[in-house]
This record gives structure tokens, C-alpha cells and sequence, in this order.
């Protein structure tokens, strides 16, 4: 039996975590959380906290900690057959009764699901699937992608690239080449106070349309983005904002990839982000709500007019070159079916749409006339706190104060789990979708003393 002790230790000298300063952690100068159980909106640790998560992991344990029906349905699936490979025809009772479970709820128009392993690796996927459908077509020059400033997609290769984040991209070379932004439809960072949302929106499509002109129209694969920007801030988008960008795509022949690792299988209070909005994807990117972040899977949902193209290509040239040894992996499906049963035992996408509103408005109603509180946004079960030096101005605080780090911080002390998102400061809520609504006044009155504490 391990002590506490030697665990520390071992974390210190032995483990590689993703998105750690390595050197302090390292140190000991970064904290280190030993996490040992979970139940429900809470997760427990080794030193015997007991804290609400506000942001279910990482927005992904959307059922809530602790279902013993998903636990169970992985344990039956690793007796029963761990593991086969999908290659060439295989499958398991498994990944084809979710792969018909996933079709049955996705938006109109979308005519099979690839399955991966995580967000990542199913927008490559996606993107692969762009040049390949290009390549069939016979246009070999249409390849560039388009995503957002503060669009999150990833962070391998491509999908780093594809990511608007300054982090993700310095010192690793990227983005790539084939890739580039264009504006975050992110309306509380509008270039003129006097423009109305619908204003924005003409100005965000107008400035996809110019981009797509200088960089010559038959050179655009595709468009990438989340139906509410997530990582880069929470930022559900401005009014008119899909439709608008949707039409210029459409007057130039550009694919749009939805991306709803985030939207997802409920979060928004609909199944998905593209139903909420009216967007009319050819491919939707999934993952974290497929299984709840039970065991990992993604999927790539693939629209009609792509799947035609795509069977027309290995009817010319053969197997299509793409997979992994753990693609459909038969236990991240027994996970998926049993937690996409939950969530329609349970209600919960309709709970995140309800107990989501009412979070959002509890958290404007006790944090939004704060005068370091610039704005409360959200959408569905996802909210956010952007913190500013001046309200009135738009007047944000120097990256190098950490305020939102400091809150966040402060909301630990009261038992509360907020995420500082990694660019501005802006405190960010993703609770499970099973959230009650004395956990949403819990959250609420942990920021509101948090903002107290830190910002006067
Ligand atoms: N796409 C979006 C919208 C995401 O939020 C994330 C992860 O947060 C990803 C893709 C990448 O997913 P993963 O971390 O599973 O690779």
C-alpha cells in the first residue's frame, strides 16, 4: 500500500503532466491534487476534500461522477471481449449498436460515425477527410482550413494549428502551414462600442469573406468552429452569427466541420450545438458527452454529401487509408451506449438546459453589477465570468496580474472547482449536466465571495 507521501513524490520526480508548468511543478511549486473518488457533482481527494466541480473535468463528465450502470457495462464488455480491432468489416455488438445510437440522434443530413478516441484525433480525422474528399473531386489546391482566433480543436499537429491560442502554438513551430484564423465572434471584444450583436456578426462574416478572397476562394477547404467557442472563453456566439457565416461558406463551395466535442450529446440542452443554431454541419467532431469521459472515444460524424464523395474515392482507389488499432474500441463503446441511455433515463439534457438557465442567471443576478465583472455569458450548462480592470471602458487586466488564476483560487478555499480559462481572465463553468440547483447556488456563492476576496 502506497502512503500519501511516496505518491507526491512519485508525481513530482515521475509523471509528465499535459498543460503543467513543468519546471515548478517539478519543484514543488505548483500544487499537485491526488484525486481518489468522485460522486455525483463532487470529486474527493487524498487529503480528504470534498469539491464540487464546476467544470466536470474537463467539461466531459457530463453524467456526473460515481454511475456504477456505466462502470458495470465496461466491466461486462472487458470479460465479454476487451478488445477486437474494426478494420475491414470488423466490429462488436458494441460499437454497432452505439454507432446506430449516435446516428439516431444526430442532426439531419449525416449518414455515418467513425470512431476515435478523443477530440484530437477526431478533428485529424476530419481534416483528413477534407483533402480526401477534395482529392476525389479533382481539386488538389482546395486544402486550407479556416478556423477562429480562440477557437479550440486540439492540440496535436494539425488540430494545434487549428486552435487559436497563442499557447498552443508557441515554441512548437505551429501552426502549420495550411492552416489560418480569422476573427473570434466574441462580442464582448467588438472592435467599436456602438455595434449591435447583429452588427458584429455582418462584421465576423465580412471578415471570413475577405480572408477567403485574399487567400483565393479555390484554395479553401473547409471551416472549423465550435457553436460556442469554448476553451477560448465561453463565448456563446452573437445573433445572426451562423447564418451569416454559413452563407458565405456556401458562396464559395467551403465544407464546415462543427466542432461539438464541447456541444455534444446535451450540454447546450439540445443534443446538439448544430441543432441549437440552426448549423447545417458536413461533418460534426464528438467526443468527451459520448462516454461522459468514462473510457475514451470519439466520433466523427460524416454528412451525406462528404459520405458519397468518400465511398466514390475507394470505389476508384482502394481501402481508405485511415484508422487506428483503437478506433470503435469495444469498452469506450459499452461505456458510450450506457451512457447515452443515462442520459435519456435521466433527463439531462433537459436538465442542462434548465438548471444551466437558471445557473446563469443566479450567477448574473449576484456577480454581474461587480465592478471588476465586464460580463456573465453562457449558454445551455456553460457560463462565464470575464473579469476586467474597467468596466465601462472594456478595460482588461494585465495577463501578468493572474487575476482570473487568483479567483479561481479563492473559489478552491470554498470547496468550488472553476477553470481560469487560458486566455484573459475569465472564470469558466461546465458542471455535469446533473447539476441541482442548490450545487448551482453553491457555485454561485463561491464566486461571489471569491470576486470579494480577490477584487475588493
Ligand atoms: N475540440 C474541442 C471543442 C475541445 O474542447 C477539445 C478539448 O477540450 C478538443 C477538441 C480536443 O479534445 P481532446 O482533448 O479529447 O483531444
Amino acid at each position: 500500500m502506497l502512503t500519501n507521501d511516496e505518491l507526491a513524490k512519485w508525481d513530482r520526480e515521475s509523471f509528465f503532466h499535459p498543460s503543467t508548468h513543468l519546471g515548478q511543478f517539478a519543484r514543488g511549486e505548483a500544487p499537485q491534487r491526488i484525486v481518489t473518488g468522485g460522486e455525483g457533482s463532487f470529486i474527493t481527494d487524498r487529503d480528504g476534500n470534498r469539491l464540487l466541480d464546476g467544470f466536470a473535468g474537463l467539461y466531459c463528465v457530463n453524467v456526473g461522477y460515481g454511475r456504477t450502470e456505466i462502470a458495470d457495462a465496461i466491466a461486462k464488455q472487458a470479460h465479454e471481449l476487451a478488445y477486437y480491432h474494426a478494420y475491414a468489416g470488423h466490429g462488436s455488438e458494441a460499437n454497432i449498436t452505439l454507432a446506430k445510437m449516435v446516428m439516431d440522434r444526430a442532426p439531419k443530413g449525416m449518414a455515418r460515425v467513425y470512431f476515435g478516441l478523443g477530440g484530437s484525433d477526431a478533428n485529424e480525422t476530419n481534416i483528413k477527410l477534407v483533402w480526401y474528399y477534395n482529392n476525389i473531386l479533382g481539386r488538389p489546391e482546395k486544402k486550407k482550413i479556416i478556423s477562429r482566433w480562440r477557437g479550440y480543436h486540439g492540440s496535436g499537429l494539425m488540430t494545434g494549428s487549428l486552435t487559436g491560442l497563442e499557447l498552443f502554438h508557441k515554441k512548437f513551430d505551429l501552426p502549420l502551414a495550411q492552416v489560418i484564423h480569422t476573427e473570434a465572434p466574441y462580442y464582448f471584444r467588438r472592435p467599436e462600442d456602438g455595434m449591435s450583436e447583429e452588427d458584429f456578426s455582418t462584421y465576423c462574416a465580412q471578415k471570413l469573406d475577405a480572408l477567403i478572397q485574399a487567400e483565393g476562394p479555390e484554395t479553401i477547404a473547409a471551416f472549423i468552429g465550435e457553436p460556442v467557442l469554448g476553451t477560448g472563453g465561453i463565448v456563446p456566439p452573437p445573433a445572426g452569427y451562423w447564418t451569416k457565416i454559413q452563407a458565405v461558406l456556401e458562396k464559395y463551395d467551403i465544407l464546415l466541420i462543427a466542432d461539438e466535442v464541447v456541444t455534444g450529446f446535451g450540454r447546450l440542452g439540445t443534443m446538439f450545438g448544430s441543432d441549437h443554431y440552426g448549423i447545417t454541419p458536413d461533418l460534426i467532431t464528438s467526443a468527451k458527452g459520448l462516454t461522459s469521459a468514462y473510457a475514451p472515444l470519439s466520433a466523427s460524424i460524416v454528412g451525406q454529401k462528404m459520405w458519397d464523395v468518400l465511398t466514390e474515392g475507394t470505389d476508384e482507389y482502394g481501402v481508405l487509408g485511415h484508422g487506428w488499432t483503437y478506433s470503435a474500441h469495444p469498452i469506450g463503446a459499452a461505456a458510450g451506449i450506457a451512457n447515452l441511455k443515462l442520459i435519456d433515463d435521466l433527463g439531462l439534457v433537459k436538465n442542462a438546459g434548465e438548471t444551466g438557465a437558471y445557473l446563469n442567471r443566479a450567477m448574473q443576478d449576484a456577480v454581474g453589477n461587480h465592478a471588476h465583472v465586464g460580463e456573465v455569458r453562457g449558454e445551455g450548462m456553460l457560463c462565464a465570468v470575464e473579469l476586467v480592470a474597467d468596466r465601462d471602458e472594456r478595460r482588461f487586466f494585465d495577463a501578468s496580474e493572474g487575476k482570473g488564476a487568483k479567483v479561481v483560487a479563492a473559489m478552491l478555499k470554498r470547496g468550488v472547482i472553476a477553470r481560469a480559462m487560458p486566455q484573459g481572465d475569465i472564470l469558466g463553468f461546465a458542471p455535469p449536466l446533473c447539476l441541482s440547483k442548490g450545487e448551482a447556488d453553491q457555485i454561485v456563492a463561491a464566486t461571489k465571495d471569491a470576486i470579494e476576496e480577490v477584487l475588493g
